[in-house]
């Protein structure tokens, strides 16, 4: 795992685990054995505690990221980012409860996920400032980088790519200072000519440029036209057919549940290793139907598992469609889906996950064996 996955789990658990703790003092004040004032306090703590653990989580970060590149042995010791103070958790608290009253009469389900929205936004905040301050006391850049399914706001604050000090696009320092609530985007360093950003922050940076928008609803509408968000799609294959579905797109072992429709994307992945992201190492694969670094017999990617040789690229591409659409075994959990198909000799698994209604490709390779615990 990189440095940059490696702190985007650690927040992500963090922020988890701050919800949990605040769920339990919720449920305290529920029943009655906590007054409101004493939620209020602890809210702030746990603000506190967790966005402490947040900042020094990404001090390890950096000192990760630095570390694998000997031109910035000499810069100092990261600072850490003091976590937000008690009178912004409080006022925040505050103002989450105070516009969840109806007729004076708090409803407790809005609060709650109001608050939740807050938590994730003040426990990240001080990671967030420990990225840019060191950034910027160490000549270097930072980015934003926008979760999967993240709003216009934040892609627009992405598309700005690489900021540093004396680079003025106008909004540029909102990229990494300018959060809302529930907002999971991330703080990442990177060199001053984003040459090592991921490609969502460069495909963003080409749309801005291209949808010549002045400002985010402009950038927005654009996005929505374009058809999807979080990346350019990727070129249509030719030389495979790409199959459909036999059946209406929904599956057999999910009754009801959607499919990914971008079934061009999952079959340039086992083929030919397209991805989003550069492979471990900074190496980004072509997405050239001449690359070799998919799950095909003759895959120049090491240690990538392979069909066999009898196993044409159309044979495999019809199975992950068929595994797709009617797997021998099946695993859910959460929103993740993984399904196997059984066929002649070989074993294909397929991830997918359901993200607000939709399915959207992991992965496809060939695997030893089904686990035990996969339904038939
Ligand atoms: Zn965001």
């Amino acid at each position: 795992m990189s440095a940059r996955d490696e702190y985007a789990l650690a927040l992500e658990l963090l922020r988890m685990r701050a919800q949990q703790d605040f769920a339990t003092w919720w449920a305290a004040k529920e029943q009655g054995r906590v007054t409101l004032e004493q939620l209020r306090a602890v809210f702030a703590d746990i603000t506190r505690d967790y966005g402490e653990v947040a900042a020094s989580a990404a001090v390890d970060y950096l000192i990760l990221e630095r570390s694998l590149d000997e031109s910035l042995a000499g810069l100092g010791f990261p600072d850490r980012a003091d976590p937000v103070g008690f009178e912004q958790a409080v006022a925040s608290f505050d103002w989450a409860v105070n516009t969840s009253r109806e007729g004076g009469v708090l409803n407790s389900a809005v609060a709650r996920r109001k608050l939740d929205g807050v938590l994730v936004r003040l426990v990240g905040a001080p990671a967030h400032e420990t990225v840019v301050v060191n950034a910027r006391r160490d000549g270097r850049a930072f980015a934003r980088v926008p979760e999967p399914g993240a709003c216009a706001f934040c892609l627009m604050l992405a598309s700005r790519g690489a900021v540093y000090a004396s680079r003025h696009t106008a909004g540029a320092a909102d990229a990494g200072e300018r959060f809302h609530d529930h907002c999971r985007c991330l703080v990442i360093e990177c060199k001053r000519d984003g040459s090592d950003l991921p490609r969502i922050n460069r495909d963003l940076e080409a749309a801005w440029a291209e949808s010549g928008a002045r400002n985010r609803a402009e950038f927005e509408k654009y996005i929505k036209l374009r058809g999807e968000v979080g990346g350019s799609p990727w070129p249509p294959l030719e030389r495979v057919n790409v199959p459909e579905y036999a059946g209406d797109g929904t599956s057999k072992v999910f009754p009801g549940e959607p499919l990914p429709k971008d079934l061009n994307r999952a079959v340039a992945h086992v083929l030919y290793g397209w991805r989003d992201t550069p492979l471990k190492g900074g190496m980004w694969v072509k997405h050239s139907e001449d690359s070799r670094m998919g799950h095909t017999w003759d895959s120049q990617r090491a240690k990538a598992s392979k069909f066999p040789k009898s196993w044409s690229n159309q044979k495999i591409a019809d199975a992950v469609v068929e595994a797709l659409e009617n797997p021998t075994n099946a695993l859910a959990y959460g929103q993740r889906r993984e399904v196997w198909l059984a066929k002649e000799e070989v074993i294909i698994q397929v991830r997918y996950v359901i993200i607000r209604g939709q399915a959207k490709m992991l992965d496809a390779y060939p695997v030893d064996s089904i686990p035990k615990r996969a339904r038939k």
